[in-house]
């Protein structure tokens, strides 16, 4: 199966609203996308992937945040919606239309996110640490929103003088 193509920052599609997933969408079944994208982060090594960055402009992620003894955790998130959050954590971040940067975010500790399963089920989870900075990264995809935009200035003009750097090395395009 061929995997999608990863944009990279700056695409527009990244930078735009994506549109809420319809009913209709999950009548014609998003199965085949869900396995796409999980596919696709996983060759990439990432732990989230979210329409926007396969070119989608459209509200849903996969996640896989590996519990403590390693162990899978799939899950794929509809019209996510943080309900509420908590707590704070400050970490490394790194994004797959971001090729070889890292830069530190600080983040919740802890959210509550509601949203749709594949089916098209409501569901809502409580996560902490990694998975939660996850969900908070990937959500923000589905709102137009890039790490970039979550760092401090500071941080934020690092990370967009190394974007220039890879640019130039021909790294990143
Ligand atoms: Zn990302």
């Amino acid at each position: 199966m061929p995997l999608l193509k990863i944009v990279h920052y700056p695409e527009p599609v990244l930078l735009t609203v994506g549109r809420p997933v319809s009913d209709e969408m999950f009548a014609n079944g998003l199965a085949k996308t869900v396995d796409d994208m999980f596919e696709t982060m996983y060759a990439a090594g990432g732990v989230g992937l979210a329409a926007p960055q396969v070119g989608l402009s459209q509200r849903f992620f996969v996640m896989d945040v590996p519990d403590e003894d390693g162990k899978p955790n799939k899950l794929a998130f509809f019209n996510p919606e943080i309900l509420r959050v908590e707590g704070e954590q400050t970490g490394d971040e790194g994004c797959l239309s971001f090729p070889g940067l890292y830069q530190t975010v600080r983040r919740d500790m802890r959210v509550i996110v509601k949203a749709q399963d594949v089916q098209g089920t409501d569901i809502e989870l409580d996560l902490d640490g990694l998975a939660a900075r996850c969900v908070l990264h990937e959500t923000d995809h589905c709102d137009g929103i890039v790490f970039l935009d979550r760092m401090t200035v500071l941080k934020r003009e690092m990370a967009k003088r190394k974007i220039k750097r890879l640019q130039k090395t021909g790294k990143w395009e």
